[in-house]
C-alpha cells in the first residue's frame, strides 16, 4: 500500500519511516515544509533514489487543503507532524494553531481521498492526563482526559501547559471528524498517546547537539548540571517501541477507532542519573558529568500511575529497557560533540 507520513523528517516521524521501510513493503509519502529538508529526508534513508520513499512539501500545514495533493492514492496516513518545544512566546500561533487546524488538513484530505482507510494518529500522554491534579491514587487509562481549554492554552503561563492544550484540542478534533463522517465512516482512527520519548535518532538526523530534539533533552539537559533538575513528566516511551507501534496500528484491523496509553515505564531525574552512573556502557567521563542528586531516593510526593496493558495486548507493544535507552541515545549526542 501507498502510506502519507506527516512530520517524516522529525525525531519520531524518522524511526517510523525507517521503521515502515524495514519491516513493511509499503511506499511511503513523507510530508516536509521545505525542499532542503525534502532531501535531506531522502538521504536519511538511503538516498533520493530509494523506490520506496518520495517526499512532498507541504509548507503550511495549517491551509485547509494542505494536504490534499500529497494524499492522493494512499491507504493510510501516519500524522506526526505538530510543534512540540519550550520555548515559544505566541502560544496560539505558534502551537495551538498549526496542532489543531494541522490535524483538521490532515483529516479532510482523508475525507477527500477515497482510498484511505486509517488514519494512525500520534497524540499524546499530555492528551490524557490532568498535570494540575497529581494524585498518587490515581491510574490513568484510555478513558481519561486532560481538562485543559483553548483558553488555557492561549493564556498559559508556562509553555508546557499550552502544549498539552494543543495536544488534547488536537486529539479531540482527530475524533470528532472521525466520527462526523457518513454512514460510520471509510477511514478509521487509531490515537496514540505515548509519555515523554527517549532513546538515540536515526542515524545521520542529528547535526549539532543544540537541534537535539525537545524530549531527549530531557535526558541530555542532566549533564553539566550542579543539581539534579525537578523532573518534568514522569512516564517515558521508547521511540523504537513507540516507531514499531505505529506501524503495528497501521496493520491491525481490531485497533480501528482505539486509543492508546504506550508507555514504557516510570522514571525521575534521580533514577536517570542514576541509570547513566551505574552503566557499564558508559565511560567514566560522562557519568563524571551528571550530578550524583541522592543516589536511590525516590520522590517524595509521589505521582498518578497509568495502565498501558491494552496496547501490548492490541499492538504488542513491548520496550527497551530505560538503561539502553538512554545509553544508546547518550553515546551518539556524545559522537556528535565531539566532531563538534
Ligand atoms: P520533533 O520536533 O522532532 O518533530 C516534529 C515534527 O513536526 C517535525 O517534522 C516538524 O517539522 C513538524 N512540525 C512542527 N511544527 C510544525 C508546524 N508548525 N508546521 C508543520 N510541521 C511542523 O518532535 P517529535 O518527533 O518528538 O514529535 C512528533 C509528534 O509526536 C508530535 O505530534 C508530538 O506532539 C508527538 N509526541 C512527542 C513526544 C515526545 O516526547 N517526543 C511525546 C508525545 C507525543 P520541522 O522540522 O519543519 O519543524
Amino acid at each position: 500500500g501507498r502510506v502519507l507520513v506527516t512530520g517524516g523528517n522529525g525525531f519520531i516521524g524518522a524511526h517510523v519511516i525507517a521503521h515502515l521501510l524495514r519491516s513493511t513493503p509499503h511506499h511511503i509519502i513523507a510530508t516536509v515544509r521545505t525542499s532542503e529538508k525534502a532531501t535531506a529526508l531522502l538521504q536519511t534513508h538511503g538516498g533520493a533514489n530509494n523506490p520506496r520513499l518520495t517526499t512532498a512539501v507541504v509548507p503550511d500545514i495549517t491551509q485547509p487543503t494542505a494536504y490534499d495533493a500529497a494524499a492522493r492514492g494512499c491507504d493510510a496516513i501516519v500524522h506526526l507532524a505538530s510543534p512540540f518545544g519550550y520555548a515559544y512566546t505566541d502560544y496560539e500561533s505558534q502551537l495551538l494553531q498549526p496542532s489543531i487546524a494541522g490535524t483538521r488538513a490532515i483529516l479532510n484530505a482523508a475525507n477527500r481521498t477515497p482510498s484511505v482507510r486509517r488514519v494512525v494518529y500520534c497524540s499524546s500522554f499530555a492528551s490524557v492526563y490532568d498535570a494540575a491534579d497529581v494524585a498518587p491514587s490515581r491510574t490513568y487509562t484510555e478513558a481519561d482526559w486532560s481538562p485543559l481549554t483553548y483558553e488555557d492554552g492561549k493564556t498559559a503561563v508556562a509553555t508546557p501547559v499550552a502544549y498539552r492544550a494543543s495536544k488534547v484540542l488536537s486529539e479531540r478534533e482527530a475524533w470528532r471528524l472521525c466520527k462526523e463522517q457518513a454512514q460510520g465512516g471509510r477511514w478509521d482512527l487509531v490515537a496514540l498517546c505515548p509519555g515523554m520519548v527517549f532513546g538515540p535518532l536515526v542515524e545521520g538526523t542529528l547535526g549539532s547537539v543544540t537541534a537535539l530534539n525537545t524530549s531527549n533533552s530531557m535526558v541530555w539537559g542532566l549533564l553539566d548540571k550542579a543539581e539534579v533538575p525537578p523532573t518534568r513528566a514522569t512516564l517515558w516511551t521508547s521511540v523504537v517501541a513507540l516507531a514499531e507501534a505505529h506501524v503495528s496500528a497501521l496493520g491491525a484491523p481490531e485497533a480501528g477507532n482505539e486509543r492508546f496509553l504506550l508507555l514504557s515505564g516510570d522514571y525521575d531525574n534521580q533514577e536517570l542519573v542514576d541509570t547513566i552512573r551505574g552503566s557499564t556502557a558508559l565511560d567514566q567521563t560522562v557519568k563524571d558529568r551528571v550530578p550524583v542528586g541522592n543516589p536511590g531516593e525516590r520522590p517524595k510526593v509521589e505521582t498518578y500511575k497509568a495502565d498501558g496493558s491494552k496496547a501490548a495486548k492490541y499492538l504488542k507493544f513491548s520496550t527497551p529497557s530505560l538503561e539502553e535507552t538512554v545509553e544508546g541515545l547518550l553515546k551518539q549526542v556524545l559522537g556528535v560533540e565531539q566532531e563538534e
